[in-house]
């Protein structure tokens, strides 16, 4: 299959001003069901086919947030990390899910929760976007690509190469989300320029300022990045899927599917390196019920 070309990202995004500090606001873009031993595996014997088959059953054990976050920097605009569930999943629960994704997943949203409605609360019209910063592309993150216009949009290359191979679907890509003519972005984390951040070998900063910081936290997905933002009093550290949930990154529990597990190892010990180098670091997990709905409205 013949890779969609994006030019790689090798300068900093304009807009960056010396010492920034950032808003954020997290939002729900609406629910995916997860059966038991998704999120944390359970040591049985097949576990993999079991909670496939619980999946297949519609045999949940909760609900799970799919969340999207509004960074406004004051000098460089307005920046999205990941844009969340497909908008048209507030009236068809199915619209956006391939095969596997809809024998695991149910996902459910209301019509206040996708981003297109989030925008319209906060009176920001579609072209309102600067900037969108993909974790990865994934189809409960990817699903609302198309909500938006006259961005660029960030993403690693290797992320980028992964969802564009075999069996994407399979692996949790559904290509129509992103195959879009935005102005991709590729950050090429290989790169021998690149630095390293705090406890994270590799990172790039995103505007130059060191208020936006991309981290390479490979593993959940082969290109997997995390965010780090400064706040007006402490950073916070979107982990996106690296780790589902504080458990995870308390116990180093893995989740039932990794792309690569060496990898996703090595990233769980960089983010808790991470929390112990910045205790006062706001650590968000990708789908985490209870720690999401102890969050701020704006931070
Ligand atoms: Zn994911």
């Amino acid at each position: 299959m013949a890779e969609i070309d994006a030019p790689v990202l090798r300068t900093p995004l304009p807009g960056g001003s010396e010492g920034a500090r950032v808003t954020l606001r997290p939002f729900s873009t609406g629910e995916s069901g997860v059966p038991r031993g998704f999120l944390h595996r359970i040591d049985e014997p097949l576990a993999y086919q079991r909670a496939l088959w619980r999946g297949a059953r519609k045999k949940f054990d909760h609900w799970t947030p799919c969340p999207i976050f509004l960074i406004e920097h004051p000098t460089a605009g307005r920046i999205l990390v990941d844009t969340g569930l497909p908008a048209a999943m507030a009236h068809d629960p199915k619209a956006g899910l391939g095969a596997l994704a809809a024998r695991m997943y149910a996902t459910r949203a209301t019509e206040e929760q996708p981003l297109p409605a989030r925008l319209r609360a906060l009176g920001i019209p579609r072209g309102g976007i600067d900037v969108v910063v993909m974790t990865h592309l994934h189809f409960d993150h990817a699903g609302s690509l198309n909500e938006i216009e006259d961005c660029v949009v960030v993403v690693s290359r290797k992320e980028w190469r992964s969802a564009h191979a075999g069996k994407a679907l399979a692996r949790g890509y559904v290509r129509r989300e992103f195959d879009l003519a935005h102005d991709f972005r590729l950050v090429d984390f290989d790169d021998p320029e690149v630095n390293s951040f705090a406890s994270f070998g590799r990172s790039v900063d995103l505007f130059g300022d060191g208020s936006v910081i991309l981290v390479s936290t490979p593993g959940h997905t082969s290109g997997h990045m995390s965010v780090i933002v400064r706040l007006k009093d402490r950073e916070c550290l979107i982990a996106g899927d690296a780790i589902y949930t504080q458990h995870s990154l308390n116990t180093g529990d893995l989740p039932l599917v990794i792309a690569d597990e060496h990898n996703y190892k090595r990233s769980v010990r960089e983010i808790r390196a991470y929390k112990q180098m910045t205790p006062s670091a706001l650590i968000i997990p990708g789908h985490d019920a209870e720690f999401f709905a102890s969050l701020d409205e704006i931070y």
